[in-house]
């Protein structure tokens, strides 16, 4: 609309459509038509102090003059702009009405003084507005041009900018300054949506990665230049979220994440940063930090505050976190290694149980660099056959006879040697090698299985009994995966049987449930491995349709000596029968353990006493030994000689 009357009306004045298509054409010409403005103007100054000039050639200066200032009304008026114009002699300033209706003051509200306009500028703008005002009238800028806040009559700021032009005597000095006024609200507003959405995660309105690491980046320079300043990082990830957003839905999740964002910001000082990294991740920034000693009782704080309930989707969920620190240092280049290492200390919090938090130091750097590599390769040695399944017999302790073995993975790094499964499958977990590996073990024990099943026709069934991990019990297809494997290698799935430690079915019973029972449709056995290592789920034993129980190796370590250790065995074994489940014991080393084992009715037994876990060629010896000793005659039963009669 104002587009056409304006080019209308400037066609008038002498100025096409064509020459001024655009709004940004439009404000060019307006700045054109100031400047002609002000050489009219001046050349005005001139003629009223000049006598020489004829009344014809005054006449025509004044006429060049109503135009260009008729233009510039015009102009000013298609682009909704208000108009001053400041007096300097007198101090008084003309403000046009559409000025004043940007500021919600109506005509009757005539004021001329400059504090009408300077008195209503945002107290953080004013400063920069009079400066760039007395530097254009010092001569040292082009134009005054000005973008800040005006209080509107209504009370709220609106975005203003303004642009002025000064009018100089002879020696250069100003006596008038005029110009125009734009509301930019709107396109101010949409900017700093743009930037604050940039800026933002949209689920909970924290500052995001890359707000955080400007902050970090301008903070590690104030601490490299100022050694007064420091501060420290606490990288948090919710301990049970995926746990949460799988069974509740992520509408839940969403929930439960916004309301662990509020109860972090309502936990640290307004200065302080809470920014959100994505999924369950969150970081704090700590700022001014005086003292290391401070920042433990803000994390034990926020570690408490999350550990109690959450209402979300109608319900009480419970979450925790762990938490990772570092702390300012001038040896830090870059904001990602400090947030790194923040990163690592997590990890550790994590390990040594969550619901906690760790400081990172040096060590922890090493061991994580350590980590990466092991990491690399483990990833080599699936690529090329560095890995083997070592095989452990599992013997019952009344007979002394083998009835099977535990699948063990085994590494023989290239340089480093024998790398124990404790150090290697962490890492495979970690990094979701422990799919292909897992995997792997599982087809290979069963192949093995069955290939012994044909070198020894006469041989009893033996069972394989092989670790599952908590990520593989997480993932979708796993049941699938081991119907797969069985008819692939023909092993009848009576004859596997599948270790779970105590701890990961714990962790999420309901679904473990679930999944056990429908690995038990297909025949293969469960066992729960580590047994009293974990939350001692004895209570829970009865929900659990398992077949074996490995009670845990330190309990059957200190047997007889530790009279304590021997009730709790004595307990686990009585109610895994009351329950029609059979016990294994784990680590057995020694006769007296054997002979405790026996006498508390502890169905099998499996540790160094017998055979430490071997290689498949020398497992296939013990079947050969076991369908030897088979075959002899009734007093040489055992293929174990230290299995002793029960006592
Ligand atoms: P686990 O499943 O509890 O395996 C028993 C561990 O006890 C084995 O350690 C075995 O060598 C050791 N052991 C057996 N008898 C004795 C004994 O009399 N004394 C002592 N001191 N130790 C004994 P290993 O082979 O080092 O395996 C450690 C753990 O690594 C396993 O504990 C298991 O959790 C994990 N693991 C091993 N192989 C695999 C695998 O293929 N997949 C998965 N997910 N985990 C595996
Ligand atoms: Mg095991
Ligand atoms: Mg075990």
């Amino acid at each position: 609309m104002f587009h056409s009357i304006l080019k209308r009306q400037l066609k008038k004045v002498g100025v096409t459509p064509e020459s001024c298509p655009s709004l940004e054409e439009w404000q060019e010409f307006l700045a054109r038509v100031n400047r002609a403005y002000t050489e009219a103007d001046q050349e005005r100054y001139l003629l009223e102090r000049s006598l020489t000039i004829s009344s014809e050639e005054m006449q025509n200066v004044y006429e060049q003059l109503r135009q260009s200032e008729t233009r510039y009304a015009l102009a000013a008026q298609g682009a909704n702009d208000g108009l001053w114009d400041w007096d300097l002699t007198k101090n008084e300033v003309y403000y046009s009405p559409r000025w004043r209706e940007i500021l919600g003051c109506d005509s009757t509200e005539a004021d001329s003084a400059p504090r009408f306009w300077l008195d209503r500028i945002h107290p953080d703008d004013r400063g920069i507005v009079e400066a760039e005002l007395a530097a254009h009238l010092e001569g040292n800028t082009q134009h005054f041009q000005n973008e800040h806040r005006v209080l509107h009559k209504n009370d709220a700021y609106r975005w203003v900018l303004s642009r002025g032009l000064a009018v100089r005597d002879e020696n250069g000095k100003a006596y008038r300054l005029a110009g125009s006024l734009s509301d930019i609200t709107e396109r101010k507003q949409a900017e700093y949506k743009l930037q604050h959405d940039a800026m933002h995660d949209t689920l909970t309105g924290l500052p995001n990665r890359a707000k955080l690491m400007d902050r970090l980046s301008r903070s590690l320079i104030r601490n490299r230049h100022g050694s007064e300043y420091s501060f420290a990082i606490l990288f948090l990830d919710l301990d049970r979220f995926k746990i949460i957003n799988d069974s509740l839905g992520h509408l839940a999740g969403d929930q439960l994440l916004i309301a662990v964002a509020n109860k972090l910001t309502a936990l640290v000082r307004p200065d302080d940063m809470v920014a959100r990294l994505g999924g369950d991740e969150f970081v704090i920034l700590l700022d001014h930090i005086r003292d290391k000693k401070q920042v433990s009782p803000v994390a034990n704080r926020i570690i408490k505050a999350l550990s109690h309930p959450f209402r979300v989707a109608q319900q009480e969920v419970y979450t925790s976190t762990s938490i990772g620190i570092a702390f300012s240092a001038s040896n830090y280049e870059k904001a990602e290694n400090l947030l790194r290492d923040a990163d690592i200390a997590m990890y550790r919090a994590k390990a040594k149980g969550k619901a906690r938090f760790e400081i990172f130091d040096h060590e922890m750097h090493d061991r994580a660099v350590t980590l990466l590599q092991l990491e690399n390769d483990l990833r080599h040695a699936l690529q090329h056959d560095e890995l083997s399944v070592h095989y452990q017999p599992i013997v019952s302790l009344q007979s002394g006879q083998m009835i099977g073995f535990e699948a063990l993975a085994r590494w023989i790094h290239p340089t480093r040697g024998f790398v124990p499964p404790s150090e290697f499958i962490p890492v495979a977990e970690d990094t979701d090698l422990i799919y292909p590996i897992g995997e792997w073990v599982l087809r290979e024990s069963c192949r093995q299985l069955k290939e012994w099943d044909e070198q020894f026709p006469s041989s009893q069934p033996l069972i394989v009994s092989v670790n599952l991990s908590a990520k593989q019990l997480e993932k979708r297809g796993l049941v699938e995966q081991i119907q797969g494997i069985l008819q692939e290698t023909g092993l009848a799935a009576e004859r596997l049987k599948l270790e779970i430690t105590e701890s990961v079915l714990m962790s999420n019973a309901e679904q473990s449930i679930v999944l056990i029972q429908r690995l038990r449709d297909l025949g293969i056995c469960i066992s729960i491995d580590d047994f009293g290592t974990g939350y001692s789920s004895l209570s829970y034993l009865h929900r659990f349709p398992i077949d074996t129980l490995k009670v845990d190796r330190s309990f059957v370590n200190g047997l007889g000596s530790n009279s304590e250790n021997s009730e709790i065995v004595q307990t686990i074994i009585l109610l895994a029968h009351n329950l029609g489940i059979d016990v294994v014991a784990e680590g057995v080393e020694t006769d007296e353990q054997l002979g405790h084992l026996q006498q508390m009715k502890c169905g099998y037994g499996q540790g160094y006493l017998y055979s430490k876990p071997v290689a498949p060629a020398q497992a296939a010896e013990l079947i050969q030994e076991l369908n030897t000793s088979n075959s002899a005659p009734e007093d040489d039963q055992s293929s174990f000689q230290t299995a002793q009669p029960a006592r």
